[in-house]
């Protein structure tokens, strides 16, 4: 197969390790900046410019498109799929679970369990807010945050209040969410491909500290899932649509609560926690889709 790495950095670990496990497993793989790909928009003949090529005959695209590049990555994706490359993650998938929010609304409306959770951009009502999530001690996330940044625990009303009203004085959307303390500072990520959860991980935030990121020096630990957690995780990729992705759990006292599905989760902390090879894993799942799409076309 010849696959593309839709990624800005060939140097990240987790795009280095989807190159080895390709090429291991005989493929031709070619990681492309996003940033620099153009392309050309005419009916029948949609195609990608890559400095000064016109790349062709591509079976697989694999985004790694960071949230910073979501709109013009997503594109470039979009126009791989007017091509009838495989992608990985459809990139409507991938728009929609960079929008915290609509993500979240996909999921209530299928039942998963998630967080009570409010959102509001500037509320005329900031008690409502915060009693509809059952008062302090909260959790208030910017909506537009990553790795931990913009969010915070509010450990009483008077607190919420106010960090509420600093949010709304920067016009920034926010949500307002339980605090579900029972987590213990930690969160469960589930590594989903096609319909399984293939690894696991616990990340457990320092003394003092309820975020678990790893970003905010989380410790990342091997977990056993219950078979609820396992299935929330699948129904919650099933649900976004995402072929692989990583979905972020917490241990809640009503069950697993979803709290965030990621369209391109890191490979770093997952295999090094698990011991798997996460890389190869991704690269047999595109193998066989891709033979199973050669088998539908041969029987039509
Ligand atoms: P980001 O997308 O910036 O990582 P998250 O929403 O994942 O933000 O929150 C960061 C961390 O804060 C989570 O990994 C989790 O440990 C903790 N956290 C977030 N929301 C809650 C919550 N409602 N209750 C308890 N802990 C939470
Ligand atoms: N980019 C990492 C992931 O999504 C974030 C790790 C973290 O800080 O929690 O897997």
């Amino acid at each position: 197969m010849k696959i593309a790495i839709l990624s800005r950095n060939p140097k990240l670990y987790s795009t280095k390790r989807l190159v080895e496990a390709a090429t291991e497993r005989g493929h031709e793989v070619k990681v492309l900046d996003v940033l620099r790909c153009y392309m050309n928009i005419t009916s029948h003949h949609p195609k990608v410019h890559y400095r000064g090529e016109i790349l062709e005959g591509f079976d697989a695209v694999i985004p790694r498109i960071g949230a910073s590049v979501t709109f013009y990555g997503t594109a470039v994706l979009r126009q791989f799929e007017m091509m009838d490359v495989f992608p990985l993650n459809e990139s409507v998938a991938v728009t929609r679970s960079r929008d915290k929010l609509r993500s979240l609304q996909l999921l209530a409306r299928k039942g998963v369990g998630l967080p009570v959770t409010g959102f509001a951009h500037n509320p005329d009502d900031i008690q409502g807010l915060i009693s509809e999530v059952g008062g302090a001690p909260l959790v208030i996330k910017l909506l537009e945050g990553t790795q931990g940044i913009g969010v915070v625990l509010a450990e009483t009303h008077k607190a919420a209040e106010s960090v509420i009203q600093a949010f709304m004085g920067l016009n920034a959307n926010i949500m307002v969410q339980e605090f579900i303390k029972e987590a213990g500072g930690s969160d469960i990520r589930c590594f989903v491909i096609g319909d399984k959860v293939v690894a696991s991980m616990k990340r457990q935030a320092p003394e003092g500290e309820f975020r678990s990121n790893l970003h905010r020096g989380g410790q990342a630990s091997l977990v056993r899932l219950t078979p609820e957690e396992r299935s929330t995780a699948v129904r919650a990729a099933k649900i976004m649509g995402l072929n692989v992705c990583g979905v972020d759990l917490l241990r809640s006292n009503h069950g697993p609560v979803v709290m965030e599905v990621n369209s391109s989760p890191g490979l770093q902390g997952i295999e090094t926690a698990s011991n798997k090879n996460i890389a190869a894993l991704i690269i047999q799942f595109i193998e066989k889709r891709i033979i199973s799409l050669e088998h539908a076309v041969d029987k039509s």
